[in-house]
């Protein structure tokens, strides 16, 4: 076989899944290339926040997905003695994204649902239990060796574009010569999910982050009677040791035994956290832990893999398509790295509350915080530079309003750009017909709402749902769109 594709994806986790079912939306023709047989089965992932949703909601499995999910309540975190240090409670309601702001779900069924949504895409072709084993990039093409792992025969294939979604030991990103930067924090955790046999609604629905000095700890109540506990192991612990049923139970024993549950999945992490220094290098990419990796406890990492995925596909597929310049994907680095950085770094901030094992210290931080628990909320970064035009509002995500007809923004837009307008100003404009925007007039009550609070008359949204720009009167339009056009025509 020699076959030539416009992306291959080096890596079939969520990340890759993701990807390729966005590349999938616009038409192009992917290879896929994962070295295992079936989907990873250990404990990882297991919320999603309401941006990721409106991601599955575009590539069209959020209501696949939805019933096998619950929303989230938030998180608690305190101290040896109960006592509330943080809270984090999520609103009940349907937030601006159109989605609640987060959901409780098992990563393995995220990755079937994306996984089964790609099996009628003709475009996308799957290879499990091949792994890339050499990578040649040229000015003009990627060529890759693969094993077929099942009798060890090589193929050759190549790509324009090959995206490493290979995971935190990235072959793509070593390729790359690309170094991580350390931000400081390797916790060992032991992580353990149970099904419960039977109900134990003591154990609460919010997330609890035990910051206990004597054994750091979380809870989460998963999905049906799924239930999470991840425990800090201490210096000197064995990692093999702990994953031990016996010892298990020991470490579980304050809150179940095995009368209450079995053990479904123990397994000892690392939790690093470190950012790729370069995403990019000539014709090879990097997404999802390849290029990030966090401490799961703002239960962001996925969600940072699956924005890497939204804001590379369209550009990519701009670019494919013959209308964008190379320099667009430049854009995908400096745009989102400042972004996944800065949930890391709140994500580290939390670490050391949850993570601080000396009992003194401990004392200090509860003294601080008992007197006044501090309230947390999500971080929402704004992209750093690239394509949108740098006003007040670009590079923020656009909110997804409700139509009159109970349809959402997003449903009208698929994936590619979107022009929110007021139809006097369309009426003063010849708004381009060719298929590359779609065009929604802001006529519609909460769409009027959401215009008049930004105090403009039109919005330029990504097909990543970010904001391109916003413009108040014809000329601020013209010129939005021009430069659209222009950072889209080679
Ligand atoms: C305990 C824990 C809890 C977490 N909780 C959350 C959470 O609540 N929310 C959240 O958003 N994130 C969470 N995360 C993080 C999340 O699980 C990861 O960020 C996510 O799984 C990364 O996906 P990925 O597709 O980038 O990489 P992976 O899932 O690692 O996939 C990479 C794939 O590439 C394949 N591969 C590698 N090399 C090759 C090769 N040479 N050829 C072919 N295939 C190859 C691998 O087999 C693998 O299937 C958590 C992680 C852990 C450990």
């Amino acid at each position: 076989m020699h076959e030539h594709h416009d992306v291959a994806i080096v890596g079939y986790g969520p990340v890759g899944a993701t990807l390729a079912n966005l590349l999938a939306l616009r038409g192009l023709r992917v290879l896929v290339i994962e070295r295992d047989a079936d989907i990873y089965r250990l404990p990882r992932a297991i919320s999603l926040d309401a941006e990721c949703m409106r991601v599955m909601q575009t590539i069209g499995v959020a209501d696949t997905l939805l019933p096998m999910m619950r929303v989230g309540t938030g998180m608690r975190f305190v101290n040896a003695d109960g006592q509330l240090l943080v809270d984090w409670s999520r609103p009940p309601e349907i937030g601006n994204q159109g989605w609640h702001p987060s959901y409780l779900y098992h990563q393995p069924v995220l990755e079937a649902t994306l996984r089964a949504r790609l099996a009628d895409q003709a475009s996308v072709k799957v290879l499990l239990r091949h792994e890339v084993c050499a990578i040649d990039s040229q000015p003009d093409r990627v060529s890759l060796k693969i094993e077929n792992l099942e009798h060890g025969g090589l193929l050759e294939a190549s790509a324009d574009w090959v995206i490493g979604c290979d995971g935190a030991r990235s072959c793509v990103r070593r390729v790359m010569g690309i170094e991580l930067d350390d931000l400081g924090s390797h916790e060992r955790w032991l992580v353990v999910d149970v099904i419960l046999k039977r109900d134990r609604p003591d154990l609460g629905d919010r997330s609890i982050q035990f910051c206990d000095p004597a054994r750091p700890s979380t809870y989460v109540c998963g999905v049906g009677r799924r239930r999470r506990w991840e425990l800090m192991l201490l210096p000197g612990e064995d990692a093999e040791t702990l994953c031990r049923p016996e010892q298990i139970w020991s470490l579980l024993r304050r809150w179940i035994t095995p009368d209450d549950a079995e053990l479904e999945r123990p397994a000892c992490y690392t939790f690093h956290s470190v950012v790729a220094k370069g995403w990019r290098r000539g014709r090879l990419l990097i997404a999802g832990d390849a290029a990030h990796q966090t401490p799961p406890f703002m239960g962001q990492g996925l969600c940072a893999g699956i924005r890497d995925a939204s804001n590379l596909a369209w550009k990519l597929a701009d670019l494919i398509d013959a209308t964008a310049s190379e320099d667009l994907l430049d854009t995908y680095e400096s745009e989102r790295s400042p972004h996944v950085r800065e949930f890391i770094e709140t994500t580290l901030g939390l670490g050391r509350i949850i993570q601080e094992t000396d009992p003194q210290a401990a004392r200090r931080r509860d003294a601080l915080l008992l007197d006044k628990p501090l309230t947390l909320t999500a971080p929402r970064p704004r992209l750093g530079p690239g394509d949108h035009d740098g006003g007040e509002f670009s590079g923020r995500l656009a909110e997804q309003p409700r139509l009159d007809d109970g349809s959402r923004l997003d449903d009208g837009l698929g994936y590619r750009h979107g022009l929110l307008i007021e139809p006097a100003l369309a009426a003063q404009m010849r708004l381009p017909c060719d298929g590359s925007l779609a065009v929604v007039p802001g006529s519609d009550a909460a769409c009027s709402e959401w215009l008049a609070r930004l105090g403009a008359r039109a919005i330029l949204i990504r097909p990543d749902r970010y904001i391109a720009g916003t413009a108040d009167n014809a000329p601020g339009l013209a010129a939005l769109l021009s430069r659209h056009h222009r950072a889209r025509t080679r």
